[in-house]
Order: structure tokens, then C-alpha cells, then sequence
């Protein structure tokens, strides 16, 4: 592992932080506006698909926001250990422009797409892939 210029970590530290606090308060909101959703006990049929739609977007908003978040703390740990910005694949150092893009990121470019394509192939499950946004 190279072991170079560390750029900006405490910036990068500030931001993930930022953004995981971002998460947790949109999902504690997401949650209190199912809490209310649920008191309205549907009718009739129409309202009941009406419903689990409504569930099945909040789950699955819930899944990603999840899973960004997990991404973050392992950002943040790697911001502790100093492994930061470095790829998990290859090992190079990810450039600043994908940071500041995605600070998240635990591949280099050429990695993730690499990463993206087996996804899409079916070689790898879908957890390599790193969360959008
Ligand atoms: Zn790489």
C-alpha cells in the first residue's frame, strides 16, 4: 500500500460525517411518516395496494439508505486506520476528483467498473456494489 500525501482526510472526515448525520435524520423522518401512514387503516382494496406500494418504496429507500450508511462508517473507519482513499482492489490511490464525488468510495474508477460489470454478469452479489448518490 502506498503510503503518500494525504489529502484533506479531516475535510473528508467532516463531509462523511455530515452526510451519515443526513441519512440518519431522513430515515428517523421516513420512519414517523409510516408510523402516521399506518394509523390510516385502509377501506376498502384501492387503499390497501395504495399501501404497500407506499411500504414497499419506504423499504426500499431504507435499504439504500441503510447501506450508505454502513458505507459511510466504513469510510470513516478506513479515514482511522489510513487506508483511506486508497483502492480496496488494486490498492492505488483513488483520485480526489472521485472522492470529492463520492467520498465514500472504496474502489478506484477502473475497479468499480470492473466491479459493476461482474455484478451485472452475475459473478459478484450485489453488496460490492457501492450505494448511488
Ligand atoms: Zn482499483
Amino acid at each position: 500500500m502506498k503510503n503518500g500525501s494525504k489529502p484533506k482526510l479531516a475535510s473528508y472526515k467532516k463531509i462523511l460525517e455530515k452526510k451519515a448525520d443526513e441519512v440518519r435524520r431522513s430515515m428517523s423522518a421516513q420512519k414517523a411518516a409510516q408510523v402516521v401512514s399506518r394509523l390510516d387503516i385502509p377501506s376498502d382494496e384501492g387503499d390497501l395496494s395504495q399501501q404497500s406500494h407506499e411500504e414497499w418504496i419506504f423499504l426500499n429507500r431504507n435499504t439504500i439508505d441503510a447501506k450508505l450508511l454502513r458505507e459511510i462508517a466504513d469510510a470513516l473507519h478506513r479515514i482511522d486506520i489510513g487506508t483511506y482513499g486508497v483502492c480496496m482492489e488494486c490498492e492505488e490511490e483513488i483520485s480526489q476528483k472521485r472522492l470529492d464525488a463520492v467520498p465514500w468510495a472504496k474502489y478506484c474508477v477502473a475497479c468499480q467498473e470492473e466491479i459493476a460489470r461482474r455484478i451485472d454478469a452475475g459473478e459478484y452479489v450485489d453488496d460490492y456494489q457501492e450505494a448511488g448518490r
